[in-house]
């Protein structure tokens, strides 16, 4: 009986973590997340969970777990801005492709919330989470069993008042964001994705409830009418963006507003497999498509500041990775390097913690990946996650000579 309850042990990705111990990673060729150049064979310390020293002549202390990197390079974890993770197991997953922090785009029953706790606890290996809740939208679903005082709105979400309810039910939780709807979902068969959901009215008073709570509003939006509206009441950032107009898009730049496209969710649509394997769905693709593309162009030429983020549970069918949303961003005419950005300190500056991760820098989190080669040279490099290190914890190792 007892190597049963160990084996159920092991197998669970709940582990007690010890505190972080120093690491030090050896020859390593760094891409911080900023600035141009790369740094070259050099030595990365990590105490306390804290990047405590990069640079050639920095010294491991005595007690320092010392993992060889050989020329491989490393670059701050990624950031995935737009995930639904609602278990233990696909938090893991998350880590294992070297998703390191992710902003929640709501879970039906605040499992966000409780994951965030478990990785500031130091109970769950990671990624770092920004909960967001129950997400605003006029049926609230299944979701409405979330919390006894959602019942009041079988009805629906519409007026001021009911809005401000959902909002406030979050921020009761412990939310760190609020989701709301500019327009209905592409993943679905019977909703069109280009129907506005919120008038610009309605999105304010979401807004203005979720200021006095001080917590930012993301707003999935394709069409361009509901991504407007959203963009006008003052939320933070735009999901998908898949019809963004040029009026729409400069008024991002002026603004300020992330755009998360999660190109990578409408591949899976389009292909057999994954989270969405549907035939509407694929034929839907095939047009929403090559509009993302132009988008994506149209948002980089004009600005907006784009960020990676892929709409996945991280469930076990799923294929949509980072690291895939990396590589088309490339395909769509940024460089690797703005890429790299848009998935670590452009992604941390959206979501309010810039100061604290998506660099490598002195007094970071220390959130890295290990990747084979120059990512400069071939960004493919980036789907290939050898060794991922959250919060100062190595998380995953795949070099035969790490201890
Ligand atoms: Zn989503």
């Amino acid at each position: 009986m007892t190597w049963l309850v160990a084996a159920a042990l092991a197998a669970s990705p709940l582990r007690a973590q010890d505190p972080p111990r120093s690491v030090a990673l050896l020859h390593a060729n760094v891409i911080d997340g900023v600035g141009e150049q790369p740094l070259r064979d050099v030595t990365i310390v990590l105490v306390g969970g804290r990047i405590a020293q990069v640079g050639a002549g920095a010294t491991p202390p005595a007690d320092a777990t010392i993992i060889d990197l050989g020329g491989r390079w490393v670059l701050p974890g990624l950031i995935d801005a737009h995930t639904h993770i609602s278990s233990l197991a696909a938090a893991r997953r998350a880590l294992e492709s070297g998703v390191t922090t992710v902003r929640s785009a709501s879970t039906p029953n605040f499992q966000d919330v409780g994951l965030r706790e478990l990785v500031k606890a130091g109970k769950l290996a990671g990624p770092d989470v920004l909960a967001a809740g129950v997400f605003i939208s006029p049926d609230l679903g299944e979701s409405i069993l979330a919390d006894p005082r959602l019942a009041a709105l079988a009805g629906g979400v519409n007026t001021p008042e009911e809005l401000r309810l959902v909002v406030n039910v979050n921020a009761d939780h412990g939310v760190d964001v609020i989701k709301t709807r500019g327009t209905e979902r592409a993943g679905l068969p019977n909703t069109d994705p280009r129907k506005q959901s919120y008038t610009e009215a309605q999105l304010r008073a979401i807004v203005e409830e979720a200021t006095k709570r001080g917590l930012p509003v993301l707003a999935h939006a394709h069409g361009d009418e509901g991504a407007y509206a959203a963009v006008k009441a003052g939320v933070r950032s735009i999901e998908h963006g898949t019809y963004l107009s040029d009026s729409t898009l400069r008024l991002m730049a002026r603004t300020g507003a992330f755009l998360v496209p999660t190109y990578t969710t409408l591949i899976d649509l389009r292909e057999p497999g994954g989270d969405y394997d549907d035939p509407v769905l694929h034929v839907r693709a095939l047009h929403m498509i090559p509009t993302a593309q132009k988008m994506v162009r149209r948002a980089r030429a004009l600005g907006v500041k784009v960020i990676t983020g892929v709409d996945t549970q991280y469930g076990t069918t799923s294929v949509s990775r980072v690291s895939h949303e990396i590589v088309s961003f490339t395909e769509l005419g940024f460089t690797p390097l703005e890429a790299i950005k848009a998935a670590t300190s452009l992604a941390a500056e959206c979501l309010g913690l810039g100061s604290r991760t998506g660099r490598i820098a002195t007094g970071y989190e220390a959130d890295l990946v290990v990747i084979e080669g120059n990512p400069l040279e071939d960004i493919r490099q980036v789907q290939d996650v050898t060794v991922v290190v959250s919060n100062g914890r190595v998380a995953l190792n795949r070099l035969p000579f790490g201890k």
